[in-house]
C-alpha cells in the first residue's frame, strides 16, 4: 500500500474516553445502534458487535427515562465482555432533562451529542441547551454539536432567510440553507464556549443527505473553525446506493484533509447486520491509505476464463475468514491489518498480482493446469491441487500470520513491492 500523502487538516484535538479525535490523530470510525436503548442485552450485544467490528465509538439514543436508566447497566455489560469501546449519548428534545435526572447517565456517557436544532423552542432553547453544556461541565465530558438538514434550527433559517431577502442580492434559498447549518454549528459551539466548556472538548458535524452540499458546507466549515469535525453523509441509503453516496462524498473531503471522525449512515437491510457501515468505513479510510484496519483481499473480476466458482468462493471466504479473525489477531498479531492477500481467477494476471501481495494464490482458469501455484513473500513457495485448496490456502495464511506478525510489531517485508 502507498503511504498516503494526504495532509491533514490541523484542528484541536478531543478526548473521548480513551480515543483522541482531530489534532493529527488516526480518522476514527463510529457508528450507531438501532436497538431499544432501554433493552440493556440487545443493545449491548449490539455496541459489542460494533466495537469487534472495529467501531471506536459507538453511539445510542437516549431518548426517555428507561433509555437513561439503561445506560449505566449497557457500560457495566460492556465492561464485564471486556469491550472497553467509549459509548456516546445522543439527546434530542429532553436531553436537559435526562441528564439532570439520571446522573449515572450523564457520569457513563463518554460524550454527549447535542442537535441546536432539537434542544427546545424559543425561549427554552437556550435554557435547555445550557442545561445540556452545563452537564458536559460538571461532568468533564466533550460534547458533538451535530447539526442536521433533516432538523436544522428552523428559527435560525426563518431569521437568515428574512436578512437574505433584505439583500440587494439575494442569494438562493439553498445556499442560505447550506449557510445556516454552519452558523448553527459555530454559534452553538461558541455559546457552549461562552458558557464554561473548553473549546478542546468540543466536535462539530453539518450533516446533510446531499454529496454536492455535504463537500461544500464542510470545505466552509473547515475553513471557518479549527474544531475536529465529525464526518458523514445522513440518511445515506441502503446498498450500494447508499455506499457509494457515502464514500464519493467523503472521500472528496478526506482527501482535503478535512474529517477526523466518519460514521458511514447505512440503512440495513431487514435482517441485515448493522456492522455493515463500520466494515464499509474501515474499508473507504483502508482504500484511500488513510488507516489500516484488516487485511485487505485483492481479487480479480474474473472472466470467461473462469468457468466455475471456485475462484468466487476462495475469494469470499478469504475476505470473511480474515475479518473474522481480527477481534482476536489485532491485539495478538500487530501489523497484521496491513497484510495483503491475492486471489487471483488464472494465471493472466495472477502470479503477477500474487507475486505483489504478501500471500497470493493464483487459480486454474479455463484450459489450465488443475494447480494452484501459491506465492509467499513474492516468492512461488507450494503449488496446490485437489479438492481442499480452500482449507490449504487458508492454513498457508494463518501460518504466516503466526510467524510473521506474531515475532515482532514490526512490518514484513515487501521491498519494492508496492501496490497500486
Ligand atoms: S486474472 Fe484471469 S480470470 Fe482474472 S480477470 Fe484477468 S484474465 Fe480473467
Amino acid at each position: 500500500m502507498i503511504a498516503s500523502t494526504v495532509a491533514r487538516r490541523r484542528s484541536r484535538q478531543v478526548r473521548i474516553g480513551r480515543v483522541p479525535v482531530g489534532g493529527g490523530a488516526p480518522i476514527v470510525v463510529q457508528s450507531m445502534t438501532n436497538t431499544d436503548t432501554a433493552d440493556v442485552d440487545a443493545t449491548a450485544r449490539q455496541a459489542r458487535e460494533l466495537a469487534d467490528a472495529g467501531s471506536e465509538l459507538v453511539r445510542i439514543t437516549v431518548n426517555g427515562a428507561e433509555a437513561a436508566a439503561a445506560v449505566p447497566r449497557i457500560r457495566e455489560q460492556l465492561d464485564r465482555a471486556g469491550c472497553a469501546v467509549p459509548l456516546v449519548g445522543d439527546f434530542h428534545f429532553n436531553g436537559h432533562k435526562l441528564l439532570a435526572e439520571h446522573p449515572a447517565c450523564a457520569e457513563t456517557l463518554a460524550k454527549y451529542r447535542i442537535n441546536p436544532g432539537n434542544v427546545g423552542r424559543g425561549a427554552k432553547r437556550d435554557e435547555q441547551f445550557a442545561a445540556m453544556i452545563e452537564a458536559a461541565c460538571r461532568y468533564g465530558k466533550p460534547v458533538r454539536i451535530g447539526v442536521n438538514w433533516g432538523s436544522l434550527d428552523q428559527e435560525l433559517l426563518a431569521r437568515m432567510m428574512d436578512e437574505n431577502a433584505a439583500r440587494a442580492d439575494p442569494r438562493a434559498a439553498d445556499a442560505v440553507m447550506r449557510e445556516a447549518l454552519i452558523v448553527s454549528a459555530l454559534e452553538s459551539a461558541a455559546r457552549a464556549e461562552a458558557l464554561g466548556l473548553p473549546g478542546d472538548r468540543i466536535v462539530l458535524s453539518c450533516k446533510v443527505s446531499g454529496v454536492q452540499d455535504l463537500i461544500t458546507v464542510y470545505r466552509e466549515l473547515a475553513r471557518r473553525c479549527d474544531y475536529p469535525l465529525h464526518l458523514g453523509l445522513t440518511e445515506a441509503g441502503m446498498g450500494s446506493k447508499g455506499i457509494v453516496a457515502s464514500s464519493a462524498a467523503m472521500a472528496v473531503l478526506l482527501q482535503e484533509g478535512i474529517g477526523d471522525t466518519i460514521r458511514v449512515s447505512l440503512t440495513p437491510e431487514p435482517g441485515g447486520p448493522r456492522t455493515q457501515e463500520v466494515v464499509v468505513a474501515q474499508e473507504l479510510l483502508q482504500t484511500m491509505g488513510l488507516r489500516s484496519f484488516a487485511p485487505m483481499v485483492t481479487a480479480c473480476p474474473g472472466c470467461g476464463r473462469t468457468t466455475s466458482t471456485t475462484f468466487q468462493e476462495l475469494a469470499a471466504r478469504i475476505q470473511a475468514f480474515l475479518r473474522a479473525q481480527m477481534p482476536r489477531w489485532r491485539e495478538r498479531y500487530p501489523g497484521v491489518e496491513e497484510m495483503h492477500v491475492a486471489v487471483m481467477g488464472c494465471v493472466v494476471n495472477g502470479p503477477g498480482e500474487s507475486k505483489l501481495a504478501n500471500i497470493g494464490i493464483s487459480l486454474p482458469g479455463a484450459g489450465e493446469r488443475p494447480v494452484a501455484p501459491v506465492y509467499v513473500n513474492g516468492e512461488k513457495t507450494v503449488t496446490l491441487k485437489g479438492e481442499t485448496i480452500a482449507e490449504d490456502f487458508q492454513r498457508i495464511v494463518e501460518d504466516y500470520v503466526r510467524t510473521t506478525y506474531g515475532r515482532s510489531t514490526a512490518a514484513p517485508p515487501l521491498d519494492n513491492k508496492a501496490v497500486v
